[in-house]
């Protein structure tokens, strides 16, 4: 059978506009940092196949126990039940979050994670009597592809065709930076000022501030320094708002630590994690809130209830291969690989930096980011297709955002593998000069 012709016919893409868009490639099976195509082809995935993938591809010891748990107990619904997986899960979670972020709430993607947690804080707000509807956000951020995900995301500006499906959010500035970037203490200023005037306006009526902290995925790799979150949330905390923040992709030491929270060294009261928390086996996601807005929701009445759930709630399978990635954290003692992955992109600040088709270059953790300079830098700019399709014959996935090119690699990756995609990426911008 030619699955790609098939897929061609009865199979629609995301993100893709099919009628213009090259045939999908077929991947038949993945090991390491290398995903293998049909066609004999193989491709570096440097993007950790869309932020999921964590250790490498079909990892044995997370395999192993999907398979294990799938003979086991494949599904129970999670209300008036539970399992050990998730329970275990939720322990060790807790074990490695900040201090204080003690209540796991499952669900099944990035996306329905947002969902949780604006209606945890729109209802924390009103189960205490108040009405607080305002939701503050920031310029370029995006939280996911459902409607109240949307809504908050709406500093991404990808959703004009929703607008009319869309709540109105507050969008304030984001102090974008990058290496050496000599205006980064202005531009922090700016947006913690513009958040002091927003504060003292709206305060009473805000009931939550939402941030991916550090790194802004979608909008483009875009990176703000652990300071800025520190100002924020301690106005945040002053002023009596919830602080969300949204890990789906910073979670699982994409930054260098557990978490962009502990990176930033800042403690939100609800924080979203999903992408990497399988290690890219199974979707999952949770959202994890504080001891004081869990609290909120206690009563005699089911009225005070959180009234959410999703027929895969707490899927075991997600949950056990959750824990087998965090026992191969353990056993392959990553977190102390990370902090080489960084190292070996600063090695490529030499030549980046200094390269003239390149601006704004931004390293945190394991992600390392740059813009192409462009006259065109939208979504879909002709320079995003162009580097796609120069990488993809190369054997390398990389897949730009707008001018923006990034690397995301999974922590099993090697020096030598990671230098040879940083090789492609100088010929692809020498071929634009
Ligand atoms: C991907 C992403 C989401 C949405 O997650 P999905 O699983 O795609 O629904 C939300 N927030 C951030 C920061 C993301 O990167």
């Amino acid at each position: 059978m030619d699955w790609v012709q098939i897929d061609r016919q009865h199979v629609w893409h995301p993100f893709t506009q099919e009628q213009t868009a090259p045939l999908p490639v077929e991947i038949s099976s993945a090991q390491g940092a290398w995903l293998y195509a049909k066609e004999g082809q193989r491709f570096l995935d440097l993007i950790s196949s869309w932020w999921v993938n964590l250790h490498g591809h079909a990892h044995p010891t997370i395999a192993a126990a999907i398979a294990q748990q799938a003979q086991t107990l494949e599904q129970v619904m999670f209300a008036g039940f539970t399992h050990q997986p998730a329970a275990e899960l939720a322990y060790e979670l807790v074990q490695r979050l900040p201090t204080g972020l003690t209540r796991v709430f499952y669900s099944d993607n990035g996306s329905t994670a947002i969902e949780v947690a604006l209606k945890i804080a729109l209802q924390y707000w009103r189960n205490q009597g108040q009405q607080r509807k305002r939701f503050a956000v920031f310029d370029g951020s995006y939280h996911g592809d459902t409607v109240g995900a949307m809504s908050v995301g709406q500093g991404s500006q990808f959703f004009t065709h929703y607008q009319a499906l869309l709540f109105q959010v507050d969008v304030l500035p984001y102090p974008l930076t990058w290496e050496r970037d000599p205006h980064v203490e202005q531009k922090e200023a700016v947006a913690l000022q513009a958040f002091d005037a927003y504060l003292q306006r709206h305060a009473h009526e805000v009931a939550g501030i939402l941030i991916e902290p550090l790194v802004q995925g979608a909008s483009g790799m875009r990176m703000c320094r652990p300071q800025f979150l520190q100002g924020l949330s301690q106005r945040a905390k002053a002023a009596g708002v919830l602080l969300l923040f949204d890990e789906v992709m910073t979670g699982f030491g994409r930054t260098g630590q557990w978490f962009a929270s502990q990176t930033a060294q800042v403690t939100p009261d609800i924080i979203c994690l999903s992408k990497g928390i399988t290690a890219g086996f199974l979707p999952l996601s949770v959202t994890v809130c504080s001891e004081t807005v869990y609290q909120a929701f206690l009563g005699e009445t089911f009225d005070r209830a959180f009234v959410h759930g999703h027929s895969f709630t707490a899927n075991p399978l997600g949950c056990a291969a959750a824990l087998a990635s965090l026992q191969v954290f353990k056993t392959e003692n990553t977190l102390a690989k990370l902090p080489q992955i960084e190292h070996w992109h600063r090695q490529q600040l030499e030549w980046l930096l200094q390269h003239p088709k390149v601006e704004q270059v931004r390293i945190c953790g394991t992600i390392a980011a740059f813009n192409v300079k462009a006259t065109e830098t939208g979504y879909a700019s002709s320079v995003s297709e162009h580097l796609r399709t120069f990488f993809m014959e190369r054997g390398i996935l990389l897949r730009p955002l707008g001018n923006t090119v990034y690397l995301l690699p999974p922590y099993c990756i090697t020096e030598d593998e990671l230098i040879s995609g940083y090789q492609v990426i100088e010929r692809a911008l020498d071929a634009l000069i």
